[in-house]
C-alpha cells in the first residue's frame, strides 16, 4: 500500500493543475492517467479540431481568394500534411503536460487504469493507493445512440476521426450538435460531400431559433446537405456505401455515404471507476453527483470537469480546479454557481456565446434585445466576412445583461466584451459608453445596446 496525502484520477483540464497546487503546497500526491496525458481537449477534442479548423478555413479562404484580387490556382487539400499538422500541435501540447507532472515535486506519476477499492483506497495495475483526499477527473467519452443497426456499420466518433488522413467521399454525421457541425463543415471544406442528420427540428436546439436557422443558412450555402426532423434513424451497409435512412418530413428517404461520423453526446466516464465501492453516488446518466464546491457525498472524495456533468467544457473544467484549489488550500470559497455559462461553437464564423438564450430569458424577466446583422459591422464587411448577426438581451427593470450570442467573425473573442460586464454584475450601460476599437466587431456592441427594444 502506497500512503499520499491526495490522489488525482485523470490527467483532463483539471487534474494536472490540481495536483500542481496541491504538491507545491507539500502534500504527496499521486496522479493516475490511463491513456493520454491532458485527456480530451488536448488529444481528441479542442485543440486537434480547432487546428483541423484552422486547416479548413486556409482552404475555404484560398478558394475566395480572387474575390480579394489575390490570384491563386486550384486549391488541393492533402489530408496527410492537415492530420500531421494536428498531431504535431496535439502531441506538443500532451508531451508538455506528461513532462510538467513527471518533473513535479512531491507528485508520483502512475500510468494505468484506476479503480476504486474503497473511499480511502485506490488500485492502479497491481498497486494500491490510498489517500484521505480523492480528486476524480475522469472525464467522458462518446455515446453510441442506439439507432438501429448501429451495430453493422464502421462508424468513426471523435476519437477516430483523429486517425483520419485521407478525404471521405461522402461524410454522413449523425448529430447536428456541436461536434457534428465543426467536423461536417471541416470536411466539406476540405472537399468531401457531407450530410448532416439530425433528429430534431433545428441544429443546435440549445440556441435559439433564429441562430440555428443561421448556423443552417451558412452550412447550406457551403452545399452541406442537412436533413432535420430525422425522427427514426436506420443504418445499412450495401457494398461500399452506408445507407441512413431517415424519416424526414422532407427530401429522399435515404442518405447513401462512404462514411459515417456519430456526434451524438458524450457520457462521462465513470461506470468503470468501482465507484460502488467507494460510495460515491451518481445520477441516472453516470454523472457524479457533487454540490456547489465539488464534493461528492463521500467525505475526501471530489468529481472535477466533464464526469460531474456541470459544465462540458475545457474552462469549465479548469473553473472546477479553480474552485476545488481555492476552497481547500486558499481559504476562499469559490462556488460552482458563481460561474456564467459561456462558450463557443468553432464553425466559421463562430459563435460566441455567454448567460441565457433569448428564449430561456423571456421565461423569467420582462427582457430588451439588441441585435445588429454582421452585414452592418464594417470590420466584417471589410474582411469580406458577413455572415451571422450579434444579438443581447438585457433585463428592462435591472438593466442587467441577462445573454448574449455572436453569430461572425471574431464572434468567439469579442463575446468576452460583454461576458466581463456580467461578471462585474454592472448595468449595460457600463458597455454601451465604452469607447471600444474601430474598427472591430466589438465596436458595435454599444451601439447595438442604444438600440434596444422590447422582445
Ligand atoms: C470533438 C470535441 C471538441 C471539443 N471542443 C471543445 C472546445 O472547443 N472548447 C471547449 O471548451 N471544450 C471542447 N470540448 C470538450 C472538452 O474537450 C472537455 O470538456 C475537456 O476536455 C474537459 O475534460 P475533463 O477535464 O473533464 O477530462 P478529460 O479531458 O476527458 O480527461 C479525462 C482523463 O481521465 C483519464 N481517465 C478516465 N478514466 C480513468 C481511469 N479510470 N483511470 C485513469 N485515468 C482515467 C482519461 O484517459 C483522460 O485522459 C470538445 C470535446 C470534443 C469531444
Amino acid at each position: 500500500m502506497n500512503t499520499y496525502d491526495a490522489i488525482v484520477i485523470g490527467t483532463g483540464q483539471a487534474g494536472p493543475s490540481l495536483a500542481s497546487r496541491l504538491a507545491a503546497s507539500g502534500m504527496q500526491v499521486a496522479v493516475i492517467e490511463r491513456k493520454l496525458f491532458g485527456g480530451t481537449c488536448v488529444n481528441t477534442g479542442c485543440i486537434p479540431t480547432k487546428t483541423m479548423v484552422a486547416s479548413a478555413y486556409a482552404a475555404h479562404l484560398a478558394r475566395r481568394a480572387v474575390e480579394f484580387g489575390v490570384g491563386a490556382g486550384p486549391v488541393t487539400v492533402e489530408m496527410k500534411l492537415v492530420k500531421a499538422r494536428k498531431d504535431l500541435i496535439s502531441g506538443q501540447s500532451r508531451t508538455s503536460v506528461e513532462s510538467w507532472l513527471k518533473s513535479l515535486q512531491n507528485c508520483t506519476v502512475y500510468e494505468g487504469h484506476a479503480r476504486f477499492e474503497s473511499a480511502r483506497e485506490v488500485s492502479v495495475g497491481g498497486v494500491r493507493l490510498s489517500a484521505p483526499r480523492i480528486f476524480i477527473n475522469t472525464g467522458g467519452r462518446a455515446s453510441v445512440p442506439p439507432l438501429e443497426g448501429v451495430g453493422e456499420v464502421p462508424y468513426l466518433n471523435n476519437s477516430s476521426m483523429m486517425g483520419v488522413d485521407f478525404l471521405p467521399r461522402h461524410l454522413i454525421v449523425v448529430g447536428g450538435s456541436y461536434i457534428g457541425l465543426e467536423f461536417g463543415q471541416m470536411f466539406r471544406r476540405f472537399g468531401s460531400e457531407v450530410t448532416i442528420v439530425e433528429m430534431g427540428p433545428r441544429l443546435v436546439q440549445r440556441e435559439d431559433e433564429d441562430v440555428s436557422a443561421a448556423i443552417k443558412d451558412i452550412l447550406e450555402a457551403e452545399g452541406i446537405q442537412i436533413r432535420l426532423n430525422a425522427k427514426c434513424i436506420r443504418l445499412s451497409k450495401r457494398g461500399e456505401e452506408i445507407r441512413a435512412g431517415v424519416d424526414c418530413k422532407d427530401g429522399e428517404p435515404e442518405v447513401a455515404g462512404s462514411h459515417l461520423l456519430l456526434a451524438v453526446g458524450r457520457r462521462p466516464n465513470t461506470d468503470d471507476l468501482g465507484l460502488d465501492k467507494a460510495g460515491v453516488a451518481t445520477d441516472d446518466r453516470g454523472y457524479i453527483v457533487v454540490d456547489d464546491q465539488l464534493r461528492t457525498n463521500v467525505d475526501g472524495i471530489w468529481a472535477l470537469g466533464d464526469c460531474n456533468g456541470k459544465g462540458g467544457f475545457t474552462h469549465t473544467s479548469y473553473n472546477d480546479f479553480e474552485i476545488a484549489a481555492a476552497n481547500l488550500l486558499d481559504n476562499d470559497p469559490r462556488r460552482v454557481s458563481d460561474r456564467i455559462p459561456t462558450y463557443a461553437l468553432f464553425i466559421d464564423p463562430p459563435l460566441g456565446r455567454c448567460g441565457l438564450t433569448q428564449s430561456e430569458a423571456a421565461k423569467t424577466h420582462k427582457i430588451l434585445v439588441g441585435q445588429r446583422a454582421m452585414t452592418r459591422v464594417s470590420r466584417a464587411v471589410e474582411k469580406g466576412e458577413t455572415q451571422g448577426f450579434m444579438k443581447i438581451v438585457v433585463d428592462e427593470g435591472t438593466k442587467k445583461i441577462l445573454g448574449a450570442a455572436i453569430l461572425g467573425v471574431g464572434g468567439d473573442e469579442a463575446i468576452h466584451s460583454i461576458l466581463d460586464v456580467m461578471y462585474a454584475d454592472k448595468p449595460y450601460a457600463v458597455i454601451q459608453r465604452a469607447v471600444h476599437i474601430h474598427p472591430t466587431v466589438c465596436e458595435l456592441i454599444p451601439t447595438m445596446l442604444g438600440e434596444l427594444k422590447p422582445a
